[in-house]
């Protein structure tokens, strides 16, 4: 995966309002909104604006982003009201299954989660 890539993701589409989707937030760096396949009863994505494919290629230029994500998982998070915790997670390429190559955290909660995953 080449970084323009993850341009063409469903991602991409969904920041260039191609396709829509209600944002639960958004941002000049980030937006977030809740997963189509929802794995638990509250499961959002927080992506980057950037189109970063995938954790393994950020950058040192990224760790300013990197945190601003989860920053603004938590803060989305709390405002969804999961104070009993919540999950995140990224998938990272194959062996981590990821399907949508352009980088994006899962928050997922509102019930109890197990360790460890399958
Ligand atoms: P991955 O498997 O790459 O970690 O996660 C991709 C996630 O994106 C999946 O959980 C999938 O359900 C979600 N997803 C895929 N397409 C769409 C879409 O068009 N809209 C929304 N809201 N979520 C999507």
């Amino acid at each position: 995966q080449t970084a323009g890539a993850a341009e063409d993701t469903i991602f991409g589409k969904i920041l260039r309002k191609e396709i829509p989707c209600n944002f639960i937030y958004e941002d000049e760096k980030c937006v977030a909104f809740h997963d189509i396949n929802a794995q638990a009863p509250t499961h959002f994505l927080v992506i980057p604006r950037k189109p970063i494919v995938q954790l393994s290629q950020a950058s040192g230029d990224d760790s300013q982003l990197l945190g601003h994500l989860m920053l603004v998982g938590a803060k989305v998070a709390k405002d969804l009201g999961l104070d009993k915790g919540y999950r995140v997670v990224i998938n990272n390429g194959q062996h981590g299954a990821q399907s949508v190559y352009h980088l994006h955290l899962h928050f997922l909660g509102g019930r109890q989660m197990q360790w460890p995953p399958g």
